[in-house]
């Protein structure tokens, strides 16, 4: 009622003239992604879906380093397809978020199987497939298949609600901003219409500290306008995540090489490898039981700052305990690495945190001593 009040005063403009407000700014400030195609041309589905899933919780930096090798490992489909999961795995380093990988390879499989290798354009085509929730499903309908969808992330919602002066706390506003999104899909250029909204809420509707002075709609936003455009959208209080902890064992042999283990295929960072650990749980570390879980009976000496890592439901603190091995059968049975090959593994971030922290791997996350690859 009040935009339609607003839209008849000539105040705020009509979806249709947002939309083409933005595809000019677009025109001249857009990124460049090694994932997208020449201005006019039309995206290859398989590089959409690929940086889709890469950047569902992964920065565009990080996605942009990562994009290029693993699309020169797996070109298409049909390659990701034939590939063995720990390979898949392998490639997803640095990315985070294991789960999506095992689902993209799971993907790759399905469309082989039973859609000719090429990947279905209707959303519940798409949304049947595994990964595929509705924003890469938009994502895809509009910049790989030019279909009037528009993909609405946590960037679109914040930006509605500051254009719109949408003072409905999160989850409750979602309805009207995802309508408020949605109004502004376009028939002649959906995708550059997805990527421009991308681009504005990366760019300049940030988070904490939006660019208003260079932004497309300043003149229609309503959030600007009252002076409260960065304390939108606004959010129900979350409850705060509990914290686990426990003992990482870094266990080496005579001959340098250390022990890993792989995690179970299914949960929690599945099928990628790890060092031995206690059982991660809430509350105080309790060191006598922990220790109880060491690979070998050995001299254990413990670091004295926890590693943290922040998981979507918990947050994590492992502390370091090493040791050495001298048994003459070898040590305890495992996966042992030796430790110029760390590379080798699937390792994720917390892994790799413990790792740096002990030595046995740089800060660029090469094995230490290793020769640079060049
Ligand atoms: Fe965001 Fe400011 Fe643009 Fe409004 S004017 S959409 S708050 S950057």
């Amino acid at each position: 009622m009040v935009a339609a009040w607003r839209r008849a005063r000539g105040v705020e403009p009509t979806p249709a003239a947002l939309s083409a407000r933005l595809l000019a700014w677009y025109d001249e400030h857009r990124r460049q992604l090694p994932w997208r195609a020449a201005a006019g041309r039309r995206a290859e589905p398989y590089h959409v879906l690929l940086s889709e899933i890469m950047l569902q919780q992964t920065t565009a930096a990080t996605v942009s380093r990562r994009f290029v090798a693993f699309l020169a490992r797996f070109p298409d489909l049909a390659a990701l397809a034939a590939a063995d999961e720990a390979e898949v795995l392998h490639a997803w380093q640095g990315l985070g978020y294991y789960r999506r990988a095992r689902a993209l390879h799971a993907l790759a499989r399905d469309v082989t199987l039973r859609h000719g290798g090429r990947l279905p354009s209707d959303q519940a085509g798409l949304r049947a497939l595994p990964g595929i929730g509705p924003y890469t499903a938009s994502a895809l309908r509009a910049i790989a298949f030019g279909q009037a969808a528009v993909p609405v992330d946590g960037n679109v919602l914040r930006v509605m609600a500051r254009l719109h002066r949408v003072e409905t706390p999160l989850p409750a506003a979602l309805p009207e901003l995802r309508g408020r999104a949605e109004a502004l899909a376009e028939r002649e250029r959906p995708g550059d219409l997805a990527q421009a909204l991308m681009d504005l809420g990366a760019t300049v509707c940030r988070p904490r500290k939006p660019r208003c002075g260079v932004c497309p709609w300043q003149a229609s936003c309503a959030g600007h306008g009252a002076g409260i455009a960065a304390e939108l959208p606004r959010r129900t209080a979350r409850a705060a995540r509990p914290v686990r902890r426990g003992l990482a064992f870094l266990l080496t042999r005579p001959d340098g090489a250390l022990l890993f283990r792989r995690r179970p295929p299914d949960g929690l960072l599945g099928g990628l490898h790890e060092l031995p650990s206690s059982p991660w749980q809430e509350g105080e570390l309790a060191l006598a039981a922990a220790l109880g879980h060491a690979p070998a009976a050995a001299d254990w000496r413990l670091h004295r700052a926890p590693v943290r890592h922040a998981f979507t439901h918990f947050l994590l603190e492992l502390t370091l305990a090493e040791a050495s091995t001298a048994a003459a059968d070898g040590g305890p049975r495992g996966l042992w690495c030796p430790a110029g090959e760390l590379d080798r593994l699937a390792l994720p971030t917390i892994m790799r945190k413990l790792l740096r922290q002990a030595g046995a791997l740089s800060a660029a996350g090469a094995p230490a001593g290793a020769a640079p690859v060049r």
